[in-house]
């Protein structure tokens, strides 16, 4: 099983609610500087148009970020056991891993460590404190003015979008922190292109409730759901469960 292969298959997708589970479980225990975290930062973020991490990057202590590293490696070694190896070096190197550390030179040095497995790792890693942020941050604010197509809380491009049937709203998600905000409907999140002809979904035969929204002038796709399917915290699994849907508009010349 290759790393590219985890969404489509049933151990994979395994692993994905045994990582969430964890995360879960760690983002209770992190620190949001409370000194730091307010209304004002708040309303900076919004009005510049700057996700929060920006103004306020993570700050895991060690010790948490190096434990955490440890028991993700564990998780991995059970279901990905063919990269066994690779992953007892990362396990073995975590003293090495903190906030600002030269990850070119541990790969360098590290032959048999591989970008795409110790990248993946590490932003498992962090995200329970961005799922702490984000809690906070829903707390604080409805995130109705927000409006972009990246993410206010860690910046990521969002990943879904939902409907709500009812009042015809639609939501835009983050599958890495969780956070949802408010987009308006019929407009192309990248461009902003209004014209309704230039707007297009399709969905696989057999699941109309889960479509694919498109922009012909600037190519760009929004995989999109209805707003009862979302769960928040399976967020990841969800993305990872709908590739086949990134994977046909690829195909079709369309980006995320
Ligand atoms: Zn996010
Ligand atoms: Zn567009």
């Amino acid at each position: 099983m290759s790393l590219n292969d985890l969404g489509f298959s049933k151990k994979g997708q395994a692993l994905y609610k045994k990582i969430i589970a964890l995360q879960e479980e760690l983002k209770s225990q992190q620190v949001i500087p409370e000194d730091q975290f307010n209304q004002d930062i708040v309303a900076d973020m919004i009005r510049d148009g700057a996700p929060l991490i920006s103004k306020l990057p993570p700050c895991m202590g060690r010790d948490t970020f190096q434990d955490t590293i440890h028991r993700l490696c564990l998780l991995f070694i059970q279901y990905v056991p063919e990269r066994k190896g690779e992953i007892e070096e990362i396990m073995n190197l975590r003293s090495q891993f903190y906030a600002g550390m030269d990850i070119q030179a541990i790969l360098k040095e590290h032959k048999q460590i591989k970008a795409d497995l110790l990248a993946l790792i590490l932003e498992n890693a962090y995200r329970p404190y961005y799922l702490a942020l984000a809690e906070k941050l829903r707390n604080l604010n409805d995130l109705n003015t927000w409006e972009k197509h990246y993410c206010p809380v860690c910046g990521e491009t969002a990943s879904l979008a939902s409907l709500d049937e009812q009042d015809g709203q639609r939501f835009l998600w983050c599958s890495y922190c969780t956070t949802g905000w408010h987009f308006r409907r019929l407009a192309c999140l990248e461009c902003g292109n209004i014209n309704h002809e230039e707007l297009k979904y399709f969905y696989l035969e057999d699941d109309s409730n889960l479509q694919v929204h498109t922009c012909t002038k600037c190519k760009s796709y929004i995989k999109t759901v209805r707003r009862g399917v979302i769960k928040q915290k399976n967020l990841p699994l969800i993305d990872a469960q709908t590739v086949c849907l990134d994977l046909l508009a690829e195909r079709e010349g369309y980006r995320r």
